[in-house]
């Protein structure tokens, strides 16, 4: 049985809290795109974690967990996350960690290519999160980039560097005139870094294929949500991987299986970190008060989120993305606080009403159409059955499901893994 956990919305909707939560009933989870640019919180018995690179079910003990193919692993950073849960108590081991011999290598010429790029656009920058992720993927794509397996034949690793290291001084040095990168920087990261990790490295599609057939439960966890993924999110303010579920058993390393289920992660409000068009966007004291009520910081950065009502548009087209079957709206202890909750039932344009989410460029030009409905306000942090939420915030999950056309099965009311409600 193969599920995948997405998001729906622009990221941050809850989706590390809510794999840590559903994946006791799997005994595997896979993250299948991006780096350490995550930043999945979970709470638990075990205490607060933040999750880049590592997949969320590695707090829990029977579940194994899988790198794939399709991210990028920064060597240094996985060092250091998995030294700070092992300071908590998690045991990490090979027997519960498994990272794909085909993920690629974040060197550090590439979050240095990162900095010097935002740099270099200072007004105008997209907000990267300055890890390295876009001159990764790139050269990924570019062919100019280590893959993990490489660190198990490293006398060839070290036969290639000379050669990538002088074609990316092009760039570096000739291009941004910054300090040149050294080959002996280069492998001194790799041996520092990454000879460690190479009892975890294997073909995790055998793996994954053994466990399938001997009716293991695989979770796919996304990283950032539709709107951010490369091709249907509002590119050029994307991530530069495939967020998208369908992407799943082929970032993880199982192109030959398909997906069982798609499980959306969506939040009760919408929030966005970094740049891009966000039509619903609450400005001033509205969004401060939005902003404060959720505790919307980034988890990677600290940076703050940018914050707005409920975007029906936006989520029905990120429901789309995703092939999402079951809905978890996360959040929804956030917005006890109001009477009234505004709710973006759609965008204007030229004075019409547009029907369907629509591409990037117009975004910029498009005007929300809010609608208030009724609040509960009243404290909901404590509902653990559906029959404990009140009248109105029963009818606020019944119009969310009716304006986007999908199944919201979990409901969660707080941070902390037992704060949820089936519906
Ligand atoms: P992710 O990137 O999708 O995993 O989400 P983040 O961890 O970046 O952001 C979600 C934030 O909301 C975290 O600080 C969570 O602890 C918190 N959170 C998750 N679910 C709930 C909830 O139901 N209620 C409240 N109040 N906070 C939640
Ligand atoms: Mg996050």
């Amino acid at each position: 049985m193969l599920t995948s956990i997405c998001g729906i919305n622009w990221g941050d909707e809850g989706k590390g809290r809510m794999v840590d939560l559903l994946s006791s009933d799997f005994d595997v989870v896979c993250r299948y795109q991006g780096g350490n640019n995550a930043g999945h919180t979970v709470i638990n018995d075990k205490g607060k974690f933040i999750l880049n690179l590592l997949p969320s079910g590695i707090l829990r003990e029977d579940v194994v967990n899988v790198m794939g193919n399709g991210m990028v692993i920064d060597l240094k950073h996985l060092s250091g996350e998995i030294e700070r849960l092992r300071e908590k108590g998690i045991r990490i081991s090979p027997e519960n960690l498994k990272i794909s011999d085909k993920a690629v290598i974040t060197m550090p010429y590439h979050v240095m290519q990162d900095c010097l790029e935002e740099d270099r656009l200072a007004g105008k920058k997209f907000g990267s999160t300055r890890r390295g992720i876009a001159p990764v993927y790139a050269d990924k794509y570019m062919k100019k980039a280590f893959r993990m397996g490489e660190l198990l034949h490293f006398d060839r690793l070290l036969a290639r560097l000379p050669d990538i290291v002088e074609w990316k001084n092009l760039t570096v040095e000739g291009g941004y005139h910054a300090e040149r990168v050294t080959v002996e920087a280069m492998r001194e990261y790799f041996e520092n870094y990454g000879l460690p990790p190479k009892d975890y490295i294997c073909d995790v599609g055998v793996y994954l294929n053994e466990a399938h057939k001997a009716g293991k439960k695989i979770m796919f966890e996304a990283q950032l949500g539709a709107l951010r993924d490369i091709d249907f999110g509002i590119y050029p303010y994307t991530s530069s991987s495939s967020t998208i579920a369908a992407y799943a058993p082929i970032g993880a390393g199982v192109p030959n299986l398909q997906l069982d289920n798609s499980i959306g992660i969506m939040k009760a409000y919408s929030s966005c970190v970094g740049e891009g068009p966000f039509v619903c966007e609450y400005f001033g004291e509205k969004a401060e008060r939005l902003r404060a009520l959720g505790g919307e910081y980034g988890a990677a950065t600290g940076r703050p989120r940018r914050v707005g009502p409920f975007d029906v548009l936006a989520s029905r087209y990120g429901i789309r993305c995703q092939g999402a079957r079951e809905i978890a709206l996360t959040k929804l202890d956030v917005l006890s606080d109001y009477e009234e909750i505004e709710v973006c039932v759609g965008y204007e344009l030229d004075g019409k009403r547009l029907r369907e989410f629509p591409f990037t460029d117009v975004l910029a030009d498009c005007k929300p159409v809010f609608e208030k409905v009724k609040g509960w306000h009243c404290d909901i942090s404590a509902c653990r059955r559906k029959e404990d939420l009140p009248k109105e915030a029963l009818d606020y999950i019944a119009y969310l499901e009716k304006a986007c056309d999908c199944y919201i099965k979990y409901v969660s009311v707080g941070a902390e893994r037992e704060a949820y409600i089936v519906m």
